[in-house]
């Protein structure tokens, strides 16, 4: 069987989606009530940075941090908007029937998130494989599932399981395999500060369980394991 292996890059490529999943791009990031273009922020959000910065020992009202309230408000609303999203919507007319059962695989899907203990961010790739079995899923969509739970606080486990068990729900495919792999700036900046550490992770569902599957899919991402 000859997988198709897909790179982000080539996720670009939107002819082959149905009108209303190009609509559905085009509007999407409409409904975040605080997204990165927006000039709005939480009121609660910047009074709890400015209190944070007088118990750091800053002066909130030098110029340099007059804005630096409204900023974070703004930026920890989108770090944390994957809560917001709804996997429903995301997918929203992009699932289709097809009469394949070649395993796909899409590699090098960058994502960012931020560690539940920290708050600090972890981000690297997730590379994401899966079986169909009369299902597949528009390819512009795997990224998009990633960033619904990489958007939040998040462990990098937990987001591995919680991206392959949303593609086992909504696909029902044979098996769904998922590596990522990330940078930890809580590992990287504090504590043991191993510089150079790339945490991976792992989730195998269905047929993904079998050695000779798993292993294809790893032989085919290799390489770009660091
Ligand atoms: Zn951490």
């Amino acid at each position: 069987m000859t997988p198709v292996i897909t790179l982000p890059g080539q996720l670009e490529d939107t002819h082959h989606l149905t009108h209303d999943e190009r609509e559905s791009m085009e509007h999407e990031g409409d409904e975040l009530p605080y997204s990165k273009e927006s000039s709005e922020s939480d009121p609660m959000l910047r009074a709890l940075t400015r209190s944070l910065l007088l118990e750091l020992g800053e002066d909130p009202d030098r110029c340099g941090l007059l804005r630096t309230p409204h900023r974070v408000a703004k930026s920890m609303r989108y770090l944390t908007s994957g809560y917001d999203m709804n996997i429903e919507k995301v997918l929203n007319g992009a699932i289709f029937k097809e009469d394949t059962e070649e395993m796909v695989i899409v590699k090098d899907i960058d994502f960012y998130s931020l560690c539940e203990h920290h708050m600090l961010p972890f981000f690297g790739k997730a590379h994401i494989a899966y079986i169909p079995k009369g299902k597949i899923v528009g390819l512009s969509k795997l990224p998009r599932i990633v960033e619904v739970f990489s958007r939040r606080l998040q462990v990098q486990e937990r987001m591995t399981h919680q991206i392959a068990e949303t593609l086992m729900e909504y696909l029902q495919p044979h098996g769904v395999a998922i590596v990522t792999e990330a940078r930890h700036l809580c590992m990287m900046m504090r504590g043991v500060e191993k510089q150079n550490t790339v945490a991976t992770s792992s989730a195998m569902l269905g047929a993904f369980k079998e050695p000779r599957t798993r292993s294809e899919f790893l032989s085919l991402i290799a390489g770009k394991l660091s």
